[in-house]
């Protein structure tokens, strides 16, 4: 086995393989470039109600989840009907970020290469095997996304893309329509290199194979490192981010998004709305003030969703959050060690322990006193 090598298959959960968690099942519903119209979140909204806990969870890479679901079944007829669930035999697979913005703002428009993405990846029937884990992601030149290092990547630079793999620049540059084909090439290469690793980064030499295997080769062209992802705020007349705290969207809260002429699921616990109603967002707990301590909070499941945590650390958050300074430091709460949901670079690691919170490796405080560590 290669050095990065797994001896298990991923278990990220879709919609037709449902993990089971401590609260009951956890689907996970792909979102390819965070679009999701106001119908389909009006569905979402309403199977949760329905079928689990009432709440939409966005995750850090621009899906949904439902937890404490009922009737898988029921969930995956649903979804269809919505078009939520075009393919059943590579809904895992559909791991594809774009900018939010994009097209959206004056910036290039990455969306329809997306769309043509989704859908030859979704025709192949040998690219059905790709990890649930393995990334794609599409940035529109203002390098929002570099943070994240996606496994295959492009990135657009004056009238050309750039390929990254595994977050880097290769020094490849491709014109705009041949990226859906290059990129779906590299998760073929990937393929068959792999020896049970998830991701790119984890098998040796990985960059390497694949660029060999295209045909291409590494240059010493290096684009500058990338920009910080895209903040809550208001960026234009009709259009805006607003971040969902911890994550959580609130029935109430998606039916006040769901009157929006657009949405898009950041990768970031945000939505991108366009002609949506700030006002009364705020009124239901969507935060459009980029300084709020909200916009760099985030929290894994912990009790009472997860058998391994050791903590409510969501409720904790919740009470914790409005007594922290504005600052720029990103904040994580963990219910355990394996601190799922953290944020790519740096954090505050906010960890539940037997008697309390250990706060960047710190003796265990109370959730109260957490607060004084994280400035
Ligand atoms: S970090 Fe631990 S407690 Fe939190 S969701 Fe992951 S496994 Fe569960």
């Amino acid at each position: 086995m290669a050095s990065g090598g797994r001896s298990q298959p991923d278990r990220c959960p879709g919609v037709l393989s449902v993990h089971q968690a401590a609260d009951g099942g956890l689907a996970r519903v792909r979102l390819p470039g965070g679009v999701l119209t106001p119908p389909q979140l009006r569905v979402l909204a309403e199977a949760s109600r329905d079928l689990g806990d009432g709440n939409l969870e966005l995750t850090s890479r621009g899906n949904v989840q439902i937890r404490a679901l009922r009737a898988p079944e029921e969930l995956s007829d649903r979804l269809y009907d919505a078009g939520l669930l075009p393919s059943i035999s590579h809904e895992r697979v559909r791991n594809i970020l774009a900018s939010p913005l994009s097209g959206l703002d004056g910036s290039y428009d990455v969306q329809p290469l997306v769309a043509e993405l989704d859908r030859a990846l979704c025709a192949s029937p040998r690219l059905a095997g790709l990890p649930g884990r393995f990334l794609f992601a599409l940035d529109d030149g203002r390098g929002d996304l570099a943070a994240i290092e996606a496994d295959a990547g492009v990135r657009v630079v004056g009238e050309q893309l750039a390929l990254l793999l595994a977050g880097a620049d290769t020094g490849v540059r491709l014109a705009p329509p041949e990226a859906p084909e290059a990129l779906l090439r590299v998760a073929e290469a990937f393929l068959e290199e792999r020896d049970g690793e998830w991701r790119l980064s984890e098998l040796a030499d990985g960059v390497e194979k694949v660029l060999s295997r295209l045909g291409y080769s590494r240059s010493s062209q290096q684009l500058v490192s990338g920009r910080e992802p895209v903040p809550a705020g208001l960026y234009g007349p009709d259009l805006l981010v607003a971040t969902v705290p911890l994550g959580v969207l609130k029935q109430e809260q998606a039916a006040v998004l769901a009157e929006a002429d657009q949405l898009r699921v950041t990768p970031w616990r945000s939505v991108v709305v366009l002609s949506g109603d700030a006002e009364k967002l705020q009124e239901h707990g969507l935060v459009i003030d980029g300084d709020s301590p909200w916009n760099r909070v985030t929290a894994c499941a912990g009790k009472p969703g997860c058998a391994k945590a050791l903590a409510d650390v969501r409720a904790d958050a919740r009470r914790i959050t409005p007594l922290m300074r504005k600052g720029r430091r990103q904040v994580h709460w963990s219910g355990c060690e394996r601190r799922c949901g953290q944020p790519a670079g740096e954090f505050v690691d906010v960890l539940a322990v037997a008697d309390g919170y250990s706060v960047d490796g710190s003796q265990a405080v109370s959730a109260e006193q957490s607060v004084m560590r994280m400035r």
